[in-house]
């Protein structure tokens, strides 16, 4: 039974197996420290994606967002509130693709914001256009529970 995840590290990016029953333990990056399920959206750069969204198992959600877009600002408190409701399962971090139009690019990213969630190292959804925090939460856990392989009983 699979029962451990890989981790990344919001601060240094290391990948860290962390057992899923620990993941709302408030585990901690064993190279540098840093909390790694935090419940602050954390930005991400393209040296640090692959690490947090194809290399590592646990569940990311990625505000592809930018400085000049007013929805995006307009959606940044949302997002904050979305982050607190949906840790520690889901980490939520935040691109710059006006810093980093290469990665916008390289995921296909033609309007912002964009919510792109990712898990298991790949990518389950996105989703274009500002959202309220309820909605983002909404939307977060129904496209992870549809990807689940493990399905309730009833
Ligand atoms: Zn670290």
């Amino acid at each position: 039974m699979s029962d451990s995840l890989i981790v990344a590290c919001p601060h240094c990016h290391s990948r860290n197996r962390v057992p899923a029953a620990r993941l709302g333990d408030a585990p901690t990056c064993g190279r540098c420290g840093a909390h790694l399920r935090p419940d602050t959206p954390f930005a991400l750069d393209a040296g640090g994606f692959d690490a947090h969204a194809v290399r590592a198992d646990a569940a990311l959600l990625v505000d592809f967002w930018a400085p000049w877009c007013g929805p995006c600002r307009t959606m940044a408190p949302a997002f904050e509130a979305a982050a607190r409701a949906l840790a520690p399962e889901v980490a939520l971090a935040k691109v710059d693709t006006e810093a980093e139009a290469v990665l916008g690019g390289r995921l296909g990213i033609r309007s912002i914001p964009t919510l792109v969630l990712f898990a298991g190292g790949r990518e389950l959804a996105r989703q274009s256009g500002a959202m309220p925090a309820q909605a983002i939460v909404q939307w977060t856990r129904a496209q992870l529970q549809a990807a689940s392989p493990v399905r309730p009983n009833r």
